[in-house]
């Protein structure tokens, strides 16, 4: 199964997507999280997408186009992928298609979290994950259930990431909204869009998404 999730930023896609994940064997693909481990890495395309996400923009298309296709392939990905963070653009809606279409295969779904902007400046200045394993967290909704112990892995290293600031969380929804909400009406004409409750508590989301992977 190959599905997109997409939503502002705090919609809440990375915790859907690790919900898919271990329930359903399918691989999730984070271009975020891949921009991260080229920062963390030191390269020089690490150095150039560090300066544009704290500054809240997105990177250009023609990087995270190449780092997908790179892993579309990937025997992780044999029982199909989720992407989380991808694409942002319809210039990257567009590759993703042709690249598809170049393997003979297409996206079964692609599920709208919808959230209202007020309630993601607080999911997002309040997000933490695990260091060790990533598992995520929230400083009001969704503590450890020890302080300070993950409830995964046990670690006793968290991390924040460093364009989780109000100042930063602006510029990133209005990138969302001039670049990617444009993405929305794309998917539509398809017929392969599909909403769900974004506002809702985290296992009410999931089993709306539940429904729609019932019907795909
Ligand atoms: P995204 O990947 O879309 O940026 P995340 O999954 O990282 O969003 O979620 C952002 C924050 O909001 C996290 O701290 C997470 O625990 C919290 N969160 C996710 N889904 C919900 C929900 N349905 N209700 C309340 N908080 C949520
Ligand atoms: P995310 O982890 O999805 O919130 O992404 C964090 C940041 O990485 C974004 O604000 C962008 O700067 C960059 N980024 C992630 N995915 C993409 C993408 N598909 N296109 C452009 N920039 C991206």
């Amino acid at each position: 199964m190959r599905l997109i999730l997409l939503g502002p930023p705090g919609a809440g896609k990375g915790t859907q997507a690790k919900r898919l994940e271990n329930l359903r064997g399918l691989r999730q693909l984070a271009t975020g999280d891949m921009l991260r481990e080229a920062v963390k890495s030191g390269s020089e395309l690490g150095r150039e997408a560090d300066r544009i996400m704290k500054a809240g923009q997105l990177v250009p298309d023609s990087i995270v186009i190449q780092m997908i296709g790179e892993r579309v392939d990937g025997p992780d990905c044999s029982k199909g992928f989720i992407l989380d963070g991808f694409p942002r653009t319809v210039g990257q809606a567009e590759a993703l298609d042709a690249m598809l279409a170049e393997r003979g295969t297409a996206l079964d779904a692609v599920i709208e979290l919808a959230v209202e902007d007020a309630a993601l400046v607080g999911r997002i200045s309040g997000r933490f994950t695990c260091g060790n394993c990533g598992t995520l967290y929230h400083d009001e909704t969704k503590r450890p259930k020890k302080p300070g112990v993950c409830d995964v892995c046990g670690a006793t290293e968290f991390k924040r990431r460093a364009d989780d600031k109000a100042e930063t969380v602006s510029a990133r929804l209005k990138e969302y909204y001039e670049k990617t909400a444009p993405i929305l009406p794309y998917y539509k004409g398809k017929s392969i869009l599909r909403r769900v409750d974004g506002m809702a508590p985290v296992e009410e989301v999931a089993r709306q998404i539940d429904g729609v992977l019932e019907r795909v």
